[in-house]
């Protein structure tokens, strides 16, 4: 059998306890996961790519996972995806809101690849609604985020969201 490599791809600005639950599911699916952080700067990130990757590094390290491997990449995802061996493309599903545009981006991938399937996974229920962009949002109102990232990665948001300066208090 050959072996089966997953890619799961995102931009991780930051990592939060939505991704590492999927992450971990995914780790059982596959020989190797790897996760594919994108270096794309056109999202404008609260973090750096270095900063980015380190964060999912650290937390892929705290789960004690052997078959992960964390790796930046600006490229197209399929291209990726080939240069990596990879036979799988892991993507999380939120609500409906992700639907439309996972199902888009899978079948287009479909058709770039046919040999690479997209395969979707569901967090726990409990961290199902999680997004970066929230997390960053509430952190931006002086918001408390423990609920939804590690400890240091909200020391991490909190330090960073004191140097660009909070949003109003009112
Ligand atoms: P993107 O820039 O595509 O939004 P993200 O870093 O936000 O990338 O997410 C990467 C992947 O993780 C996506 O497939 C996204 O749907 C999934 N994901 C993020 N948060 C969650 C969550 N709470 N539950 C399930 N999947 C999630």
């Amino acid at each position: 059998m050959t072996e089966r490599v997953g890619i799961y791809p995102g931009t991780f600005d930051p990592i939060t306890l939505g991704h590492a639950d999927i992450i971990r599911r995914g780790a059982k699916l596959v020989d190797r996961l790897i996760i594919g952080v994108t270096t794309n700067p056109s999202k404008n990130p609260m973090f750096s790519t270095s900063e980015r990757l380190a964060k999912v590094e650290r937390e892929v390290a705290a789960m004690d996972l052997d078959n992960v491997e964390v790796v930046g990449f600006n490229a197209l995802l399929v291209k990726f995806a080939q240069k990596a061996g990879a036979n799988v493309i892991l993507r999380g599903l939120r609500a409906v809101a992700d639907f439309e545009y996972e199902y888009q981006m899978a079948g287009m991938n479909q058709q770039l690849d046919e040999n690479i399937e997209t395969v979707f996974l569901m967090a726990d229920v409990s961290l199902q609604p999680i997004a970066s962009k929230l997390v960053k949002e509430i952190a931006l109102f002086g918001g408390d985020i423990a609920p939804f990232v590690s400890a240091q990665v909200r020391e991490d948001v909190v330090a960073r969201v004191e140097e660009i300066g909070r949003m109003g208090d009112y």
